[in-house]
């Protein structure tokens, strides 16, 4: 809409307002003026980029989908020069993940689902094989459900159902997801590399005070930490640990 604009701003041509010039300044004007052009980010919601290219400009928007509307967030736009006119355009649609609902995903955490069937190349010599410890997040689903509203898409209407009831438990805050079930207190979820530190802090050290496994649990849990097998890891850690035989 504003090339013929910006082509008066090029370097060495003379400024003629042309009836093209007057054209396109009234469209751009119309354009600016008759809407609410930008709007804030919804930081719940999926981020949706848009791009455009002609033979002589490119542009992209990023927006969001509030109700039935789309609303634009943020655009750039920028009239091709020289060499970059003679880039091939492509027609995509990207679809991206909001930066919340990526801190929990990890691309290695789905390599091996059915999403990518036959992704995986099994040809490498030995000498390229790594080894990959994958550890995945217990609570993964539903961080990315409460922070992005982000359904796992291969998952069947029972478990979709499954992961909302259970999501009402929990509550995703500053980037933290909280387990408020029991007695309203909010307490941290944390993950399986962190449990073994916080077994070790609350049953050894001068504050743990090698009590049992069902008072170690509730000493976690007073403290303010949750993870599905607290109770069953205590019964484990207690059981190995030296002083307590
Ligand atoms: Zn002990």
């Amino acid at each position: 809409m504003a090339g013929p604009l910006y082509s008066l701003l090029t370097q060495n041509v003379e400024f003629e307002w042309t009836p093209t010039c007057e054209e396109a300044f009234s469209k751009l004007k119309g354009a600016l003026t008759q809407a609410l052009v930008l709007k804030g980010p919804n930081w719940s919601l999926s981020f949706h980029i848009h791009t455009d290219a002609s033979d002589f400009s490119i542009g992209a928007v990023l927006g969001q989908k509030q109700g039935v509307l789309e609303n634009a967030i943020y655009y750039i736009n920028k009239n091709l020069q020289g060499h970059e006119l003679n880039y091939t355009e492509f027609d995509i649609t990207i679809i991206d993940k909001p930066g919340k609902a990526n801190v929990v995903v990890d691309f290695l955490s789905r390599i091996q689902t059915q999403d990518s069937p036959g992704a995986i190349d099994d040809s490498f010599p030995d000498e390229h094989l790594f080894s990959i410890n994958v550890n995945i997040l217990w609570y993964v689903d539903i961080a990315n459900y409460l922070a992005a509203n982000n359904i796992p898409p291969y998952f069947s209407l029972k478990e979709r159902r499954l992961l909302v009831e259970k999501s009402f438990n929990f509550s995703w805050i500053v980037d933290c997801l909280f387990y408020t079930r029991l007695y309203q207190v909010m307490r941290r979820c944390v993950s399986e590399d962190e449990t073994y530190d916080i077994l070790h802090s609350s049953h050894d050290k001068p504050c743990g005070g090698h009590f049992a496994a069902k008072r170690t649990t509730l000493k976690i849990l007073t403290i303010g930490y949750y993870w599905p097998t607290l109770h069953k890891d205590a019964v484990k850690y207690t059981r190995k640990c030296d002083r307590c035989q």
